[in-house]
């Protein structure tokens, strides 16, 4: 192992900030590429990883699974030339064998184990990833744009697919996801209304500059009925809101890996074959179809940067909803 230092911000346990430590270098084992990173994205779980919501982190850990990196070395068994650019997303090991992994359900899988959150993700200078997870990237946005696509843009690509071939599609809660999703949906020729946080102006002015057709309060009703909702929101109470304003045989698709309990609700809003669902993690299929969709519709996301030391701020930032898009890190 190189004795060179290498910095990362930590998480010791929920509820704290994260640590700024300097570590060696680690190395790459079989199967392993280390990358040197050169973006990382802030995502909403990383969040709900540091508010204790996710159950059994391996603590300490090294938050962060939008990683952008570019190869310095490869484990025994891993070919690619250094220097090559890799993204490192959420889903970073599965089991392969298991009923879902068997049924193209691998974000499924019991055994599976997820970047920033069991594995040290890229919150750091360095980081080091099971290359079968990776993802070569297109060469049409730097490194900073990409880093969004690989969990927001990934899960928000998930969940528009559940949508379906809806005309109308409502989307709750305007961050990070919702800002790309909107420009896949009107790629495809589908009318995107947002609903942000009561009064949050910005938040709507940003999605109205995208090209949503209408945006507004969560709290106001959808002017047309929805054919589908997406809610990114870790708000559990917009789920009677959402069934409440799609049409009947409509879906609304919870994007988010933890959501506030939902509250009780008439059966009269889930009657009309409505469906409620949830997203869980991503396959690597959805990370290829998504990339190359990404680069040929032309994804512009908006970023704010951040230097690696001021991760907690960025955090807090996300968490008060005051970006536009998304925060990523820049070691
Ligand atoms: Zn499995
Ligand atoms: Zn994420």
């Amino acid at each position: 192992m190189s004795t060179q230092p290498s910095s990362c911000m930590r998480l010791y346990r929920p509820g704290e900030a994260l640590v700024r430590e300097t570590r060696p270098l680690p190395a790459a084992g079989p199967g392993q590429v280390l990358l040197e990173v050169r973006a990382c994205g802030v995502c909403r779980t990383d969040l709900h990883l540091i508010d204790g919501e996710l159950p059994h982190p391996r603590l300490p850990v090294v938050p962060g699974h939008e990683i952008v990196g570019v190869v310095l070395a490869c484990g025994e068994g891993v070919s690619y030339a250094t220097g090559t650019r890799l993204g490192v997303p959420w889903l970073g090991y599965t089991c392969g064998r298991c009923e879902f992994c068997l049924s193209g359900r691998e974000n499924l899988c019991d055994q599976a184990a997820f970047t920033g959150y069991q594995i040290d993700g890229g919150y750091a200078q360095h980081a080091v990833a099971d290359a079968r997870y990776c993802f070569e990237l297109p060469d049409t946005l730097d490194d900073a744009h990409t880093a969004p696509l690989l969990c927001a843009g990934l899960i928000g690509y998930r969940s528009w697919r559940m949508a379906g071939d809806a005309r109308h599609i409502g989307i709750y809660g305007f961050g990070a996801a919702a800002h790309l999703v909107t420009q896949v949906a009107i790629a495809k020729g589908q009318d995107v209304y947002a609903f942000t946080r009561p009064g949050d102006l910005a938040a709507q002015q940003f999605a109205l500059q995208l090209g949503a057709r209408w945006a507004g309060s969560s709290e106001k009703s959808a002017p047309v009925p929805l054919d589908a909702a997406i809610i990114f929101a870790p708000v559990g109470s917009l789920v009677p809101a959402a069934l409440r304003a799609v049409r009947k045989g409509g879906t609304v698709i919870c994007g988010g890996i933890h959501m506030s309990d939902i509250p009780s609700l008439p059966y009269s809003l889930l009657w009309g074959e409505r469906t409620i669902r949830s997203v869980a993690n991503l396959t690597r299929q959805d990370g290829i179809e998504f990339l190359a969709l990404a680069a040929k519709i032309g994804i512009q996301p908006s970023v704010e940067l951040f230097t690696l030391d001021r991760a907690n701020e960025a955090l807090a930032r996300v968490r008060a909803g005051t970006l536009s898009g998304a925060a990523v890190l820049i070691p």
